[in-house]
């Protein structure tokens, strides 16, 4: 609308008795031409519908029905001015338009928070627009039927996998991309100029033609008529007017177009190619920030859409301004030690080791040694993992001493349950050699579970005693 009121163009409309009128461009005319699939040469029957009125009672109004629903489509009815391609692209461009006029959620301007897709992410099973979910780390999720329907969630996938990719990928194409961009943009500039200035030209002739119209219609009257010569002068003069606004206005800008440098500047070239150059190190900077890092994403990118192939892998397909496409597939960390390979022999033996009465952390040994690996880590099964897995299968830990029992015999934890001292007093003892007792391969104390032992031992505590020796050879000399 812009572009045609900047250059004075007129656009024709049929007015209300059904004449043609060539009157200034409006919003609305503007869109009815972009929607009307009569330009791309199609008969359409049944574009509107009667929608009921959500207020009973009130009349039904007449609302449009999405391009799937036409009634009756007939193509190639008309000469096309556009083919059916570019007229389904304009459509999806206007959506996308009032999408983004409606409620900016939809397309996907740069959000706060971690993932670096929101907004134009899209589900490969369904074909909606996913959201992001903040839960231990984003996940991009397709909840759209679920929140619709009531149907189950379609997919969720990691994010930071598929941004970490993704963005590789932008920094990869980003050189010769912008570049490539460039010069279409450049390319795409110069076509729909020449395409406005043969409208300007065809108006030119359009008014030339009225004028000369005008000047006839004059001429044929009778001179008496005052009336009727006054009208038609005047018409004449007005159609003169328009005629020489519109030469004027032509051939100014057919001056000016001549002072327009064309194709790309080479210093603009050079600069673009050093900024793609310099981008890789500018994205990694911690300085940047993270919506510069989506919104030049999305200079390039218009969306991206992803499927989950296998419990560990996404298929996501970027696709570029302009329509090209990039295939990926990323590695998808797993999260649970259902989705480990060997999960189901993992567990098998976590709990017949657990019955067996082994501990939590004995169990990892024995499970990294056997090769298996815990959710998150390479190369070891972590005792939490055992844990688990363990309290999942409802198996306890079997209450039992570490090591086994000595007939005759006392820890030093017994020793002090049975004489209700201070473990610590004992360990004094011990360390001070007040007490010699035996002691084991593995460094337990044992102490003989008899009368003269234990008496001798409270004697100590009473400072009765300065020193025993309760050692089983001493015993024995
Ligand atoms: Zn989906």
């Amino acid at each position: 609308m812009r572009a045609f009121v900047g250059r004075g163009l007129a656009l024709p409309r049929l007015d209300r008795h059904g004449d043609l009128r060539w009157q200034p461009a409006t919003v609305s005319a503007v869109t009815a031409i972009l929607k009307n699939p009569a330009y791309a040469g199609a008969f359409v029957y049944g574009r509107t519908w009667q929608k009921p009125s959500e207020i009973p009672g009130e009349r039904p109004q007449k609302s449009p029905r999405r391009g799937t629903d036409w009634r009756i489509v007939v193509r190639e009815k008309y000469p096309a001015y556009i083919d059916w391609e570019t007229f389904e692209k304009i459509q999806a461009m206007l959506r996308d338009n009032r999408a983004e006029y409606q409620h900016i959620k939809s397309r996907g301007i740069p959000r706060d928070g971690a993932a670096l897709l929101h907004g134009i992410t899209y589900c490969g099973e369904c074909g909606h627009k996913m959201a992001v979910r903040y839960k231990g780390g984003s996940q991009y999720v397709c909840n759209h039927l679920k929140i619709q329907r009531g149907a189950p969630e379609c997919q969720n996938l990691r994010a930071a996998p598929i941004d970490a990719q993704v963005a590789a990928a932008f920094l990869e194409a980003v050189a010769p991309a912008e570049i490539d961009a460039l010069s279409k943009a450049r390319k795409t500039h110069l076509q729909s100029e020449r395409a406005l200035r043969h409208a300007e030209e065809q108006q030119v002739e359009r008014l030339r033609y009225q004028a000369a119209l005008a000047e006839r219609q004059f001429n044929r009257t009778d001179p008496d008529n005052r009336l009727v010569t006054g009208e038609l002068e005047r018409r004449w003069e007005a159609a003169l007017s328009e005629l020489r606004r519109a030469e004027e206005a032509l051939a100014q800008r057919t001056m000016h177009k001549s002072n327009e440098p064309l194709g790309v500047p080479h210093d603009l070239r050079a600069k673009v190619i050093a900024l793609g150059n310099r981008l890789p190190a500018l994205w990694d900077n911690p300085a940047t920030r993270r919506d510069h890092r989506k919104a030049l994403l999305r200079c390039l990118i218009e969306k991206v859409v992803m499927r989950r192939c296998a419990r560990d892998k996404a298929e996501v397909r970027i696709v570029w301004r302009g329509g090209a496409t990039t295939e990926l597939v990323v590695t998808l960390p797993v999260n649970a030690v259902a989705a480990l390979p060997r999960h189901k022999e993992m567990v098998e033996r976590i709990c017949a080791l657990a019955r067996d009465g082994a501990y939590d952390d004995e169990i990892a040994r024995i499970l990294t040694q056997e090769g298996h690996h815990s959710p998150w880590e390479a190369d070891k099964v972590l005792p939490i993992t055992v844990r688990r897995i363990r309290l999942k299968h409802r198996l306890k830990v079997r209450h039992r001493t570490r090591w086994p029992a000595v007939a005759d015999h006392l820890t030093v934890t017994q020793l002090a349950q049975r004489l209700r001292i201070p473990v610590k007093w004992i360990y004094v003892q011990l360390k001070r050699e007040s007490i010699l007792t035996t002691r084991e391969a593995s460094g337990r104390f044992l102490f003989p579970d008899n009368t003269n032992a234990l008496q001798a031992i409270r004697s100590l505590r009473n400072h009765h005693i300065a020193k025993i020796d309760l050692r089983e050879d001493h015993h024995e000399k």
